[in-house]
């Protein structure tokens, strides 16, 4: 007897492209950017325990030509195609200025997603009752009732399944729970997840155990498979941080280790609550600022010209623009380490498994938000390194100022404006 055997069977998971074909990708590529999402929503994750997903990237790496794949002290990876970028400590700026000037001439894309997820880890057993401590934000409110699988690190198989009957102290962080319903062998260092499905698709809603951030994590792989399968030559770097949930501290890991070259700009991927003014399912997001921090103006506005065109190319692409305030994340510390970071993310409904009625569900997703997200980054990858419409955003001020400003210097006269000269 096995004590697998005794667990309920976890809940199904259901991977399947829905019948609507928005046009944002090729039928092949919708495919691939539906196996990118299988592959990683498939395997658990915690903060502290993202051995699972790791794995999908390595085993990514090593089974496609032309990708390198390198890790920082902390567990970090960093996946790149194209051209190595000059050494790090060279100057990768230009000398036009940080966000104003002409930029994106040899500077590479770097795309960043956390790959945890809010989760419990297994403190074992204290005075007849076990005890979990959960890492990331999960109100309170919603702990008591919820049901947990529990995994050793790097498997994909439970180890046991519980409840959580309590939370020992609502004001301790991190929060401690006391479990009941303890089923299989649960032991110290076992970690858990909400006890549902991996990922099942309805029409083209993707609901979840963990979207965020496992949906952009499988963003950028997508990318790196459809830039392969259009043969194109862009170079393009993928970051895999950890232990995003307990306060970016695998990014701050990442930036204090100078991993990253001075070439790169970041565009965070996140999956970030929803807003009245960014719905799921009305594209994906071009995220201005999180709850902390506005973003590097410069790539925002690349990010935006890519968007403009492709929705020229691609009738069915829809994005939207938003300062998503719902929350914090990586893009803020790029920024904050000089590491010049913009940001895209797909609303997600259930943030953090939180639901309407206070208890703990799925997180959702729409599928077509993702699809037109890969979409961007794709067309995003392909243009960087050039100077494509958006590379200079002062350059549309500077063609508004010559149409206009010698009526600005006949009424200047007229007002007897006595200012020093120069325009
Ligand atoms: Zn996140």
């Amino acid at each position: 007897m096995t004590d697998r055997a005794q667990l309920a069977p976890a809940p199904r998971s259901r991977f399947a492209l829905p019948r609507e074909d928005r046009g944002a990708l090729d039928p092949p590529e919708r495919e691939l950017a539906l196996a990118r999402v299988a592959d990683l929503l498939a395997r658990p994750t915690a903060p502290y325990f993202e051995d699972g997903p790791l794995a999908v990237v390595r085993r990514f790496a090593a089974e496609r030509r032309g990708l390198r794949l390198r890790e920082d002290r902390w567990g970090n990876l960093v996946l790149e195609r194209g051209p190595a970028g000059p050494p790090r400590g060279s100057r990768g700026r230009g000398s036009t200025g940080r966000a104003t000037g002409a930029r994106g001439a040899r500077r590479r894309l770097a795309l960043s997603a956390h790959l945890d997820h809010p989760g419990l880890e297994c403190l074992g057993k204290r005075a007849g009752e076990t005890r979990a401590v959960l890492h990331g934000g999960v109100p309170a409110s919603h702990l008591p009732g919820a049901a947990v699988r529990f995994f050793r690190p790097g498997e994909s198989d439970a180890c046991a399944t519980a409840r959580i009957a309590r939370v020992v102290d609502p004001a301790a962080r991190p929060p401690v729970v006391v479990l009941d319903h303890v089923r299989g062998r649960l032991g110290r260092g076992a970690f858990g997840t909400w006890d549902l499905t991996p990922g099942e698709m309805r029409g083209a809603r993707l609901r979840a155990r963990v979207c965020d951030d496992l949906v952009g994590a499988a963003a950028i792989l997508a990318t790196f498979d459809v830039l392969a399968a259009r043969r194109s030559r862009a170079p393009l770097v993928g970051v895999f941080t950890r232990a995003e949930e307990t306060g970016f501290v695998g990014c701050l890991g990442l930036l204090r280790a100078g991993v990253l070259g001075k070439d790169v700009d970041v565009v965070g991927l996140e999956c970030s609550p929803r807003r009245p003014w960014a719905r799921v399912g009305s594209g994906p997001v071009l995220r201005v600022g999180d709850a902390g921090t506005v973003f590097d103006p410069a790539i925002s506005a690349r990010l935006h010209a890519t968007a403009a065109a492709l929705r020229e190319e691609r009738p069915g692409f829809r994005f939207q623009r938003a300062l998503m305030d719902g929350g914090r994340c990586e893009s803020s510390a790029y920024n904050l380490w000089n590491v010049p970071a913009g940001g895209l993310c797909l609303a997600l409904g259930n943030y953090h498994n939180c639901t309407p009625r206070g208890g703990i569900g799925p997180e959702f997703v729409d599928w077509h938000d993702y699809e037109a997200l890969v979409a961007w980054l794709v067309a995003a990858a392909q243009g960087w390194g050039k100077r494509g419409p958006g590379a200079n955003p002062r350059a549309r001020l500077n063609r508004l100022w010559e149409a206009e400003y010698k009526r600005l210097a006949t009424s200047a006269k007229r007002l007897g404006a006595r200012g020093g000269r120069g325009r």
